[in-house]
């Protein structure tokens, strides 16, 4: 039995953290593989290494002096292994960043790295496990993907008897050169290491008791959802749940590897499993999986008579789109009309071109432009068994005097999707979590 444990930035906050850490791995020896994250914050005005990581970097761009963030940095580490009592010589893996640093011989990427480097080294020392650098085995390819074979099998050969411990976020270049994933990316290096090894769970320890059905700044104290599957986590991290990188699930799904998030801070909470399909039997009254949504979309809506009977009007309107190298959200569509949904931010730059183009290339009867729409997703497995869910979201949002201004259902009947004004958008996922998820 194989687990691999990915503990997040704020299990690594301070050194009662790390003392959470061991307790964690020592009630179960199947524990054996420990990815770690930079440290996080300790509370809410704190700050975290890697956004300290980031400041630093861009202060040499601008030639501003650094030394106050770069104290800052070495301070936490020090304070950390001091308080943990553990014997390593910080100082000189410190002194070595600040070198470079001064030197201007270090990219950002190997910069923000040395947060989970640092991280690592530490948790390495207090376990007495081994540490196994990710530059030693996590290989890009120049497109930035990941070369997975290669990584898997160089992992393969680290590994022995005792534990290891390997900082998340970073792989190597093929010419050698750190790199590092987008933010959030140690859940990537965990999903990894899990599949590298085929482990039979891969734990991924943060700071919640596993997907919650809402987010909690929005909906006071959401409950966690026991069971969630890869399909339902895509759509729900696609329309803005981001607990984990949305880049974890393919390696662990390819080797149909379970997630299992916990919470660091209450271990003996279950969290959420996510896996392929479950057995369990469909409760009727438990539709929705989860909630969550996203503000700031535009939409464009158009209208023309006899659209459907005329072809190619849907490919002109989504050529001029094309053109300007938009990617669109959402296509809801009804018989002589089609609006297109997709981030305010990207059409921004150009939206009256666009707007004139399809004046010209569809020739269409109305056009219309809204923006600070909120797009809304209520995701669940179980609605594509159940007439009628529509209906009951909309008659919810009705009765709280909530305008729908878009409404969009996937073909698989995973996810509703609607969009009514940013001002609404607390509104409707508090009034669809108290009216359904209970
Ligand atoms: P870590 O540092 O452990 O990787 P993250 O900050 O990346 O943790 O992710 C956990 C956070 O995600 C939670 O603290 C919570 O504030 C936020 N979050 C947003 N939406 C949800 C949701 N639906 N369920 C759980 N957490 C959510
Ligand atoms: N430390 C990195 C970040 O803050 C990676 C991670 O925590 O997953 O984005
Ligand atoms: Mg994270």
């Amino acid at each position: 039995m194989l687990k691999v444990t990915k503990f997040g930035g704020s299990s690594m906050a301070d050194a009662g953290q790390y003392r959470k850490v061991r307790s964690i791995l020592e009630a179960d020896p199947a524990r054996k593989v420990v990815i770690v994250s930079a440290a996080g914050k300790r509370d809410k005005k704190d700050h975290k290494i890697t956004d300290l990581l980031y400041l630093t970097y861009a202060h040499t761009q601008y030639g501003v002096d650094y030394s106050r963030i770069f104290d800052m940095i070495y301070d936490r580490h020090i304070q950390i292994r001091d308080d943990l009592g553990v014997d390593l010589n910080m100082e000189r893996e410190l002194k070595d960043i600040r070198v470079r640093l001064d030197e201007k011989s270090i990219s950002q990427d190997e910069l923000v790295s040395r947060g989970e480097y640092l991280s690592a080294k530490l948790m390495a020392a207090f376990l007495d496990f081994e540490f196994v650098d990710a530059a030693d085995w996590i290989r890009f390819n120049l497109d930035g993907s990941v070369d997975r074979e290669t990584s898997y099998e160089l992992l393969r050969r680290r590994v022995g008897k005792k534990g290891i411990v390997i900082p998340g976020f970073y792989g190597v270049m093929p010419d050698g050169h750190i790199r590092t994933f987008s933010r959030g990316g140690s859940d990537i290096t965990g999903a990894l290491a899990a599949a590298a090894l085929d482990a039979d769970v891969y734990e991924n320890w943060t700071d919640v008791s596993g997907i919650l059905m809402a987010d909690p700044r929005i909906v006071e104290n959401p409950q966690a959802i026991p069971q969630v599957t890869y399909d339902e986590l895509r759509e729900l991290s696609y329309s803005g749940a981001q607990v984990l990188h949305e880049g974890t699930i393919f390696p662990v799904r390819e080797k149909n590897i379970p997630v299992n998030i916990r919470n660091t801070n209450a271990p003996m909470d279950p969290g959420t499993m996510i896996q392929e399909s479950f057995d369990s039997p469909i409760d009727p009254d438990r539709f929705i999986t989860g909630i969550t949504g996203k503000k700031n979309f535009s939409i464009i809506s158009m209208s023309k008579r006899g659209m459907s009977n005329e072809v190619g009007v849907l490919r002109k309107l989504l050529t001029v789109l094309e053109r300007h190298n938009i990617s669109i959200d959402y296509a809801p569509n009804g018989i002589d009309n089609v609006s297109v949904v997709m981030p305010t931010e990207s059409i921004e730059p150009c939206l009256y071109q666009i707007l004139d183009e399809i004046k010209r290339d569809v020739n269409p009867d109305t056009l219309d432009v809204h923006d600070q729409i909120a797009v809304v997703a209520a995701v669940g497995r179980h609605m594509a068994y159940r007439p009628g869910i529509s209906g009951k979201i909309f008659a919810a949002l009705g009765k709280a005097g909530i305008n729908i201004r878009m409404i969009n259902q996937g073909p698989d009947e995973l996810n509703i999707i609607f969009g009514v004004d940013n001002k609404d958008f607390e509104a409707a996922i508090r009034v669809l979590y108290n009216s359904f998820a209970k």
